[in-house]
């Protein structure tokens, strides 16, 4: 029975996320979803937008929660009892990125284990940050985001 935590700062969440998360919770007895909030970063999203998403987007699901969390995740999955950290994998670059932060990670909590999941192909292109700069530009991008989302970005860029 091992749970998961899922972190990210899903600004804002894709198919890409949901897709891990949904096969994810099928192999953790529960899957918790961490939205960082890092006060150097600057998100299109803030906090509270960030999750109220992803509680709308994981409802169907009973086994996932989402959380917030403004400290290392080791710490908040060390706190969760969580052995495990998912991460999303895209591409060697993700790989590559990744593995460098999972060696640090294992330094802070060598009880964490970092698991990777590469993504399924439909979605290796979806990228938050090029789903905003598409939005920004009138893009279509009701196939790459929920449909609360893709709203919530044409609120956010509205074109004159
Ligand atoms: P972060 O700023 O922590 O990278 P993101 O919201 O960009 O936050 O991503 C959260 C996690 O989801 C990361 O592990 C990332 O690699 C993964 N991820 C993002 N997009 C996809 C996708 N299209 N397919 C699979 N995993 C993804």
């Amino acid at each position: 029975m091992v749970k998961a935590v899922f972190p990210g700062s899903f600004d804002p969440p894709t198919f890409g996320h949901l897709d891990i998360i949904e096969r994810a919770r099928t192999i953790f007895e529960r899957v918790l979803v961490v939205v960082a909030v890092n006060r150097e970063k600057q998100y299109l999203f803030d906090a509270d937008e960030r999750v109220a998403f992803m509680r709308e987007l994981v409802a169907p699901w009973p086994n996932v929660e989402v959380h917030t969390c403004d400290t290392l995740v080791v710490e908040f999955a060390r706190q969760h009892a969580c052995r495990v950290l998912l991460r999303g994998v895209r591409s060697v670059q993700d790989f590559s990125y990744e593995f460098e932060l999972s060696i640090l990670n294992k330094g802070v909590g060598p009880e964490i284990e970092t698991f990777f999941m590469p993504t399924d192909q439909k979605f290796f292109v979806l990228r938050s940050s090029a789903i905003k700069e598409l939005a920004a530009y009138g893009g279509d991008v009701s196939g790459m985001v929920p449909a609360v989302v893709a709203k919530a970005l044409k609120a956010a860029y509205p074109r004159s």
